[in-house]
């Protein structure tokens, strides 16, 4: 009888995959703790916790349900910590006659098991992941000989593809985008709701990940640690936020506050990236649930979260696979300078980056507008090297694995990508954020202040980013106009002084 050895890597635990659908002895499944994953960047710790306790109730699942399962643990004694030799030595031991793995997201995995693979010398396939609405080269194909790649057209298509929010072939009430009528300031605290609890205990792997001497950054609370991590607790947290949060989402999703980490999003990334939840799951569950509600939750919060999904998540996946490993390298402002030393600790007095640093190492997260006109923002107007910016960004995020996280931070945030994901960076002064929320009110710095002492740095290194570069985005026809603005101030010279010397002083600002 030919025997089957399929491997499972730690995003990959779909449960609905069609691999499952039937248990069958001639095929075990493969599931491997390693430290090439631990160790490609520091990791938070809460997102090594949470990866393989959610690999390992997935394993657990399996079993119950009839497969046959090989589970190897970070500290178990026959872990080489090689994924070569490891899946050498079950082929050989076991005899097993075939090979298969679900094509990873990640370019790195891609190739290494592409090799693996080719040396194995048993036939070898790789299968679809069954996550993903689209192919892997469906923006590639859809755009190819465009020099943009236009999010907007995509998540039409996406929508008529689906079926979702359509009336016909036309747009529910007749607009395929309510963008306009969200982005508030939260103003009224009483409207926050609690947040779903997932208590666990989380000791045993606690202590083998510490015994191991895994390098990581941030903190964990053993009797707090609240990311799901089996798929019961990842379609709670997906009830909780129909019920609870979908309501307001629209409307604050880019509200800042100190008041709460997470106001109205919905903490799902982490169970989509592990594919814990499918995309299309969550995306027609919230669709109903809007449509049994009408009468509470405007189109526009529903849309604005189903955009997210089914257009942001999916065409950022496109854009991974058709610009890699390309993409990597990408630095279309030659920025060199290092991160400040704060960004391991928060310990800025600039109220907006202490709180959204702070709260990224304590709860692995940060809202998508903390992590772009916040943090991502300063990086931007600082000339900080993309690279030390993805590092960051892919070690200190639970839901940072590269295909999404680089698409994000290089392309969206840093515009590295000179404009492949986004048609002009995102930058502001302090008037966005004091705008969008009370970080301001709590800050050493004036929000109204652009030189002398306490000024806030975002306003004199927001024109000094548009100086250094106006070769590169002069001609933009979305920036021109801060061009003509630029040229018109009257203390350009003071700016660009106090810009430089903040620049000199980044670790002490
Ligand atoms: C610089 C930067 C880095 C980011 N890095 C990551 C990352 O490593 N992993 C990650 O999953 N998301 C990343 N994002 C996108 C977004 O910020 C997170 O998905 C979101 O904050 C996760 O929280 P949530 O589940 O509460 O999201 P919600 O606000 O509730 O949104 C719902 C879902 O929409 C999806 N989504 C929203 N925005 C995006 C986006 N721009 N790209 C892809 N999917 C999106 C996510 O799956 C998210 O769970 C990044 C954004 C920026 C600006
Ligand atoms: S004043 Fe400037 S540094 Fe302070 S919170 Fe506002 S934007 Fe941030």
């Amino acid at each position: 009888m030919s025997k089957t050895l399929r491997l499972i890597l730690g995003d990959q635990l779909n449960s609905q995959h069609s691999w499952f659908e039937e248990q069958d002895s001639s095929t075990t499944y493969l599931m491997l703790e390693m430290r090439q994953e631990t160790d490609y960047v520091p990791h938070h710790i809460q997102k090594v916790i949470a990866f393989f306790l959610s690999m390992r109730n997935f394993a657990k699942d399996l079993e119950t349900k009839g497969h046959q399962v090989i589970y190897i643990s970070l500290d178990a004694k026959d872990n080489s910590q090689n994924l070569e030799e490891m899946i050498n030595s079950f082929v050989e031991k076991d005899n097993f006659d075939q090979f298969e793995y679900q094509l990873p997201d990640e370019y790195r995995l891609d190739e290494q098991l592409k090799t693996i693979g080719k040396n194995l010398g048993i036939p070898c396939r790789g299968v679809d992941s069954e996550h993903f609405l689209t192919e892997r080269e469906y923006v590639k194909d859809s755009f190819q000989g465009k020099k943009t790649f236009v999010m907007e057209s995509f998540y039409r298509q996406m929508r008529k593809d689906f079926n979702i929010l359509m009336d016909g072939k036309e747009p529910l009430q007749g607009k395929w985008n309510f963008d306009h009528e969200n982005r508030f300031a939260l103003k009224d605290k009483r409207l926050l709701r609690k947040a779903k609890k997932h208590p666990k205990d989380i000791s045993e792997i606690l202590e083998i990940v510490q015994k191991a001497e895994v390098k990581t950054i941030g903190k964990i609370d053993e009797n707090a640690f609240d990311w799901p991590c089996s798929r019961e607790e990842s379609i709670e947290v997906l009830d909780h936020f129909c019920e609870h949060l979908l309501v307001h989402f629209g409307d604050y999703q880019d509200a800042l506050t100190t008041w709460d980490p997470f106001l109205f999003h919905s903490r799902l990334s982490f169970a989509l990236n592990t594919k814990m939840l499918g995309p299309l799951e969550v995306v027609q569950k919230v669709e109903a649930y809007w449509k049994e509600h009408q009468d509470e939750i405007d189109i526009s919060q529903a849309e604005g979260f189903i955009r997210q999904i089914l257009g942001w998540r999916e065409y950022m996946r496109g854009i991974y696979w058709a610009k890699m490993p390309d993409f990597a390298n990408m630095n279309f402002f030659n920025h060199q300078r290092k991160l400040p030393e704060w960004f391991w600790t928060g310990d800025t007095k600039m109220k907006c980056l202490s709180h959204s640093i702070g709260q990224s190492l304590e709860l692995a997260y940060a809202h998508h507008i903390q992590r772009l006109m916040v943090i991502g923002n300063f990086a931007l107007l600082a000339g900080i090297h993309p690279d030390e910016v993805d590092q960051w960004y892919l070690g200190v995020y639970i839901d940072a694995i590269e295909w999404v996280e680089i698409t994000n931070t290089r392309g969206m945030s840093q515009f590295a990508d000179g404009g492949i994901v986004g048609t002009k960076p995102y930058v502001s002064s302090a008037n966005y954020i004091h705008k969008m929320g009370n970080y301001c009110s709590h800050c050493a710095y004036s929000h109204t202040k652009k030189v002398g002492e306490g000024a806030c740095p975002f306003n004199s290194l927001y024109w000094h980013f548009y100086d250094r570069n106006r070769e590169k985005l002069e001609n933009n026809p979305r920036i021109g106009m801060a061009y003509r603005t630029l040229d018109k101030l009257k203390n350009k010279e003071e700016l660009m002084n106090q810009a430089e010397e903040y620049l000199k002083n980044l670790d002490a600002l």
